[in-house]
């Protein structure tokens, strides 16, 4: 016996008559009991509360029948608080006299086959009962009396969220189970849904909405008399959301609620309930209802009757799916309002995109993805135009192109950064912009997802820039020029009176000396001497812009025609002279010898220029620069000019030999072929007549050198300022003499007519 008690997998205890335990078998660790602790308890405490009552009457029969070997079905707890479906088998111990004294109770765990019953009922019960297509009828509106009380919602998250259609088409899905009445609000207690879909409920809502005393909804709901939404709302509902927890409670209308709060990101956002189980059939408790809801006892009676009691496992059923459905609504509310904070993020995020002064755009694999509309200003193309190409279109040529992806930005997107990188576009119409790129990789981790980039049109900074860096070297050029005239100027001026003083003295000294005294071919050297040193000094002086000069209204082509001859001898016979005299030159006022001393230099120069045969071009013309003009031609003054241009096809020049082209000293040229001082003096000349200069060359290409000098406009001044030169007085007029050097002075100025650069020296101190 012992042995079968230890080996069974059936549950075996012995009790005594009141049902307390003396003895319980091994299997009943099965349960996750220790069986010795479970000595002196009842058996009773183990049964499921929904089979007590059933359990203990049979209990009760089997003692005082003595039904011995009865059979009992109940749900029994185990340790851990679930129940198993046992049968039961009593059978009486008996005492020596033959009476029971103890009971035998062997127990089998038929679950499995009770669930599998329960299931075959259920499809059953489906199978037997009528659709309820009264649900989908009825769930528009609460009562026909007073209307939909979803109108009510004050925009609330759960209607707005899923709709009025799918909540219906969700609590359609427990409540065909129950057929009794479900609704869904919201967390302010605002109706998301409502239906009554049992009669009863249905009658008893009514009822209560007419204690209310009013058609106006709101006013109803605030009278606190709408019982069944009394109990729908603040006895289930609230508490539901309170508690963060279902809750089950007796309704007033004398049916069962449940509910189940809604949570949506970790917060509870409202609650579903319905309603459940059979109305009270108790006459007491109907009566009771009658008073209070101000009905008639025979129709409540009646409705209670006609109630379709749904079997316990279906209201599980419908409990399970109220459960899924609130997670369902919860989840979809969450989805929507994630959905709500990506669009408002987009909207935000595309909304800087599309304002935004700066260009945006994104890339993947260099294939132009997005582009916002000051791209396309900037660029001068359509979006149309850009999407989908290749971003090689916005670059000039492929060495930008594959600089900005291959090379800079490339190293930038390898460091996982953001960075910067200037480079040049294309605009449609060919114009070439400056461009400065910011991008940033979409994936700072996967480079395939493409690049983000904003672009700057910094084109005018650059201009900018150069401009101010062109000015600067302008500005620095002038200085320069400005600091080395006067230190060639005054050395000049000194060396130039220490030659007079030589030239003098020598010029004595021949006086004094017999024609065929040997000292004379000496004295002859050294006066030839000083004059070639005067000549330089003449240069010096001439770019010192303290040449003396003669200014008189000339006509540049007669100036210029009255040398072509000489020029020609300069130039030698290779070379071809072309001459270009504009028409209806308007007049300047110059000395026309600083024009010749100019166009020799230049000829000079020229002809150094070309090795072989070419080609001089001099040139004469009119030019009218405005404001405009000379805006984008720094060191250009308004006004009108007269032209003189001196091309020719030889070597060119480099660009460091046109920065340093007027500076004197500054000459390319072998030692004693070129003495740097050429274009200092024109470039003094030029200034000195309020002109300017400009030089076009390059290596190869031959030079071209423009003089601008300034219209004459008021002739008649000019007539009256300088009269017409008349011949070398030489009479009896008296000269007088400024000089700061007093060894001139001493000397005889009689010879002073030709050298005029000797004789008055002193107007310029
Ligand atoms: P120099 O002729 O004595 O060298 P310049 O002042 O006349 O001095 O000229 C300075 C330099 O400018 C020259 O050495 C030469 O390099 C360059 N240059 C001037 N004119 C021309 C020209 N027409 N073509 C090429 N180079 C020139
Ligand atoms: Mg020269």
């Amino acid at each position: 016996m012992q042995n079968i008690i230890d080996t069974t997998s059936d549950l075996v205890a012995v009790t005594d008559m009141e049902g307390n335990f003396t003895f319980l078998g091994p299997s009943h660790r099965f349960l996750g009991y220790d069986p010795d602790l479970l000595v002196g308890r009842n058996v009773m405490e183990l049964v499921h509360p929904d089979d007590y009552q059933e359990t203990a009457t049979a209990f009760a029969e089997f003692l005082a029948n003595r039904e011995d070997g009865r059979k009992v079905e109940y749900r029994y707890r185990r340790a851990d608080g679930d129940y198993l479906w046992f049968e039961t088998v009593g059978k009486f111990i008996l005492d020596d006299a033959g009476n029971p004294k103890e009971i035998l109770f062997v127990s089998r765990d038929f679950t499995a086959r009770k669930r599998a019953e329960e299931e075959l009922k259920r499809i059953e019960w489906m199978l037997s009962r009528k659709p309820n297509s009264s649900i989908q009828a009825q769930a528009e509106n609460h009562d026909q009396g007073y209307g939909d009380l979803t109108k009510l919602n004050r925009d609330g998250i759960i209607l707005k969220s899923i709709g009025h259609e799918r909540l219906k088409s969700f609590a359609g899905d427990y409540l065909d189970l129950l057929g009794t009445s479900s609704a869904i609000y919201e967390i302010n207690g605002d109706y998301a849904f409502g239906i009554f879909a049992s009669g009863w409920c249905r009658m008893m809502d009514r009822a209560s909405r007419n204690l209310c005393n009013t058609p106006d909804n709101v006013e109803a709901l605030n009278s606190g008399r709408w019982l069944c939404h009394e109990s729908c709302w603040t006895d289930c509902a609230k508490e539901a959301i309170a508690k963060r927890a279902e809750v089950e409670i007796e309704c007033n209308g004398g049916i069962r609620m449940y509910a189940v709060p809604i949570f949506a990101g970790g917060n509870v956002i409202g609650v579903i309930n319905f309603g459940y189980g059979d109305p009270p059939k108790d006459p007491e408790k109907l009566r009771m209802l009658a008073d209070i809801y101000h009905l008639n006892y025979d129709d409540l009676l009646r409705e209670a009757t006609a109630y379709d009691s749904r079997p316990s496992y279906i209201i599980e059923m419908a409990k399970n799916r109220l459960n899924s459905t609130a997670k369902l609504i919860g989840s979809m509310v969450e989805t929507k309002q994630a959905m709500e904070g990506l669009r408002k993020s987009e909207n935000y995020i595309s909304s800087i995109f599309r304002s935004a002064p700066v260009g945006i755009g994104s890339v993947v694999s260099r294939v132009l993805q997005k582009v916002n509309s000051r791209l396309c200003e900037m660029t001068g193309y359509d979006e149309t135009e850009l999407i989908g190409q290749s971003a090689r279109m916005l670059y000039p040529g492929d060495e930008d192109f594959e600089f900005v992806g291959r090379g800079k930005y490339a190293q930038i997107a390898d460091d996982h950064a953001t960075g910067m990188v200037e480079t040049r576009w294309q605009k449609k119409n060919g114009t070439i912009i400056d461009i400065l790129l910011s991008s940033t990789p979409v994936n700072l981790q996967d480079h395939s997802k493409g690049v983000t980039f904003t672009a700057v049109d910094i084109t005018e900074r650059k201009q900018a820039e150069a401009e101010k860096e062109k000015l600067q070297a302008q500005l620095t050029q002038a200085q320069k020029m400005e600091s080395v005239g006067r230190l060639a100027g005054g050395v000049a001026h000194d060396f130039n009176n220490m030659l007079g003083v030589i030239l003098g003295h020598t010029e004595l000294a021949l006086t004094k000396t017999d024609e065929d005294n040997d000292l004379v071919s000496n004295l002859k050297e050294i006066q030839k001497a000083a004059k070639r040193s005067a000549n330089t000094t003449k240069q010096l002086l001439a770019f010192a812009r303290k040449d003396i000069i003669s200014p008189k209204q000339i006509d540049l082509n007669d100036t210029v025609e009255s040398i072509l001859n000489m020029l020609r001898r300069l130039i030698g016979e290779d070379l071809d002279l072309v001459w270009q005299p504009g028409a209806h030159l308007w007049p300047v006022k110059m000395d026309p010898t600083q024009i010749d001393q100019i166009l020799a230099n230049l000829c000079v120069n020229a002809r150094d220029a070309i090795s072989g045969v070419g080609k001089l071009t001099i040139e004469t013309g009119k030019k009218t620069f405005d404001q405009e003009y000379c805006n984008d031609h720094p060191g250009f003054i308004p006004g009108d000019f007269v032209l003189l241009a001196v091309s020719d096809n030889g070597s060119g020049m480099d660009k460091e030999t046109l920065d340093n082209l007027f500076e004197p000293f500054f000459t390319t040229k072998e030692v004693g072929k070129g003495t740097g001082l050429g274009l200092a003096t024109v470039y003094g000349t030029v200034k000195q007549n309020n002109g300017f200069i400009n030089v076009y060359s390059e290596p190869g290409q031959g030079s071209t050198f423009k003089i601008y000098l300034p219209r004459l406009v008021d002739d008649e001044q000019i007539d009256k300022a300088i009269p017409e030169k008349k011949a070398s007085a030489g009479g009896t007029e008296t000269i007088l003499l400024v000089e700061d050097e007093p060894t001139i002075l001493k000397n005889d100025p009689d010879d002073a007519g030709e050298e005029r650069i000797f004789s008055f020296d002193g107007c310029h101190t």
